[in-house]
């Protein structure tokens, strides 16, 4: 696993999660607590290479 950066869908603040900051729930599910607000948060990881299927753009 790899640092991953994230932005906070709470507090809007960029998260940069280190390998023991964040737990994989699936092979694909991370949960996080953010450093700024202190919200549990999930996102899920991208496969790199290969294309992603049907990329969810946020807005
Ligand atoms: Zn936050």
């Amino acid at each position: 696993m790899t640092t991953q950066v994230r932005k906070c869908p709470k507090c809007f603040q960029l998260m940069w999660l280190t390998e023991n900051q964040y737990e994989l729930l699936d092979e694909s599910i991370v949960r996080a607590k953010c450093p700024h607000c202190g919200s549990t948060v999930r996102f899920t990881l991208v496969s790199q290479g290969d294309n992603a299927a049907g990329p969810k753009m946020g807005h």
